[in-house]
């Protein structure tokens, strides 16, 4: 086993990961730039390899710095959480090449999952259910009469694409030629490499991915699967686990296909396998592999019992995981919601800001993973998550409950956070019947006028400053009081 790791990140998945190396004796280091250099994490971390800088690309993204001060500090292995580095080959090359362990897959995996075309040439390799669109690169030309053999409408899909960035809908065959151009310049843009694909668009559709253990020799386990619907702007908002929609045994052909895809190439390293699920049939698809740790992890750890991080450096130190499959099982029903420095009810936009106060719920069955404590800033330099909720009970209705109460105690001060706007959401009849889909916040109203917002604040006696520094803005308790339900409700 490691002596010292590195965990090449920051913010609450940073903290998580530090949790399980102390849990186990190894020496945690963290990174941190300028902008992070006081946060609660580098208290924690028995060491910190500050990155100078403020930005991204001059911090968390920059390799060579990495591999150069990890090295000068005598590190093992890396752990890249998800995000940044998480996904770069190259990344994962350079920390071998310097004599260190890349808690992750082998570079060659991640380039073949990182290039989704290339995945889905695996998907075909292994009789995996695929949306039909692209088998293999395709110039302009094919793009456009492949889409119109499979008829409108369509999506255009960045192939290095992640994060629900890169996702573009064509609706008819008059609009494939001028998006295709635009999806390739906004591909570049994003992602330096402006190659799509196509995939015939699903309207009603629930997303369901399997969690996996690959220990790189064939043999993959899997831990469930979760369900993650309920996305905005194809980015997961809340995720839950076991996906009740589905029958166990629907449940069991996902996880055999989703291993059947992994075991080809030996997949090693934590895994999610992601699918589409038409709801006009229940037929699911393969969308695309995410070889990293996932931000939902959670969920499947609270109804399995199992340190899945744990899990990801025992497969890196080639321990034995003294794990069987007919020894992972699952009880009750987990549900995680992701916790934004956002206004929901301004577009959700971006909330940065100093937080003066924050208290993270506590009871039985509820987890929260945050890097965050009082005083700490959220600042536009990185992505707005404050922290995740995650709540465990026997049933899914339990469940929903839990949360919404657990939410109802969460005290943040300083910056709007998305917290009302799930409690919203979780309540409604669409979300405690599970009748739902992929697109249904397109058309929930999510935008109040800004005239009922400033009544609800008199009326929960909250003094409030639109463009001052609102010291008194508490987020969790004004939703108690602050009766959302009279608010104008969406669809
Ligand atoms: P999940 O792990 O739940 O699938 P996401 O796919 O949203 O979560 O990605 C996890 C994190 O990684 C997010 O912070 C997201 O912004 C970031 N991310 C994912 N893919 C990319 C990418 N290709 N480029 C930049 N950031 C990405
Ligand atoms: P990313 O790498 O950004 O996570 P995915 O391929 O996993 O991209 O897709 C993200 C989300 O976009 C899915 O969860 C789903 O909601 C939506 N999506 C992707 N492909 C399709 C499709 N063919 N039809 C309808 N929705 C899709
Ligand atoms: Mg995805």
């Amino acid at each position: 086993m490691f002596n010292k790791v590195l965990v090449a990140n920051r913010g609450e998945i940073a903290a998580r990961i530090v949790s399980t190396l102390q849990d186990h004796g190894i020496e945690a280091y963290v990174t941190a730039s300028d902008a992070d250099s006081k946060s609660e994490i580098t208290r924690k971390a028995d060491g910190v390899i500050h990155l100078e800088g403020y930005q991204a690309i001059d911090t968390y993204l920059s390799i060579e710095k990495i591999v150069k001060k990890a090295k000068t500090n005598k590190i093992d292995a890396i752990h890249p959480g998800y995000g940044f580095l998480a996904e770069n080959p190259d990344f994962a090359q350079k920390v071998i090449d310097a004599g260190m362990t890349f808690i992750g897959p082998t570079p060659y995996q991640m380039k073949s999952f990182g290039d989704k075309i290339e995945a889905r040439k695996l998907a075909i390799k292994t009789d995996t259910p695929l949306i039909q669109g692209t088998k293999s690169e395709m110039n302009d030309e094919e793009i456009i009469e492949k889409s119109k053999e499979i008829g409108f409408p369509i999506l255009i899909k960045a192939a290095a694409g992640g994060g629900g960035r890169g996702i573009r809908l064509v609706n008819k065959k008059e609009e494939i030629t001028e998006q295709l151009q635009n999806a390739k310049t906004e591909a570049k843009l994003a992602f330096n490499d402006d190659r799509v694909y196509i995939e015939k668009y699903i309207p009603y559709a629930r997303h369901i991915e399997v969690q996996v253990i690959g220990r790189g020799n064939g043999e993959i386990l899997h831990f469930f699967e979760r369900d993650c619907t309920m996305q905005r702007k194809n980015q997961k908002l809340i995720e839950e686990a076991p996906a009740s929609i589905i029958s166990r045994n629907k449940a069991n052909e996902i996880h055999e296909t989703a291993i059947n895809l992994l075991s080809e190439i030996k997949y090693k390293n934590a895994g999610t396998v992601e699918f589409l699920m038409d709801l006009k049939d229940h037929s699911f698809y393969f969308m695309e592999v995410n070889a990293r740790i996932q931000v939902e992890h959670p969920v499947s750890e609270m109804i399995t019992g199992e340190d899945l991080i744990w899990r990801q450096i025992q497969v890196a130190a080639q321990e034995d995981l003294n794990l069987d499959q007919k020894d992972i099982n699952y009880t009750g029903h987990a549900m995680e919601a992701r916790i934004n420095a956002e206004n929901p009810y301004m577009n959700f936009n971006p909330s940065p800001g100093k937080i003066n106060k924050i208290r993270h719920p506590i009871g039985a069955g509820v987890r929260v993973d945050s890097g965050i404590s009082d005083y700490d800033e959220i600042t536009s330099f990185y992505d707005p998550m404050i922290s995740k909720v995650i709540v465990h009970s026997p049933n899914r209705e339990a469940t929903i409950r839990k949360m919404i109460h657990t939410l109802d105690n969460y005290i943040i001060t300083g910056v709007h956070t998305t917290v009302p706007f799930i409690k919203n959401l979780i309540s409604e009849k669409d979300f405690l019947t599970n009748n739902y889909h992929t697109k249904y916040l397109d058309s929930y109203k999510t935008s109040i006028p800004e005239e009922i917002i400033n009544i609800a604040r008199i009326v929960a006696g909250f003094s409030f400053n639109r463009s001052g520094e609102n010291k008194d803005r508490i987020n969790g308790k004004m939703t108690s009081s602050w009766k959302l339900s009279a608010l104008p409700q969406g669809n």
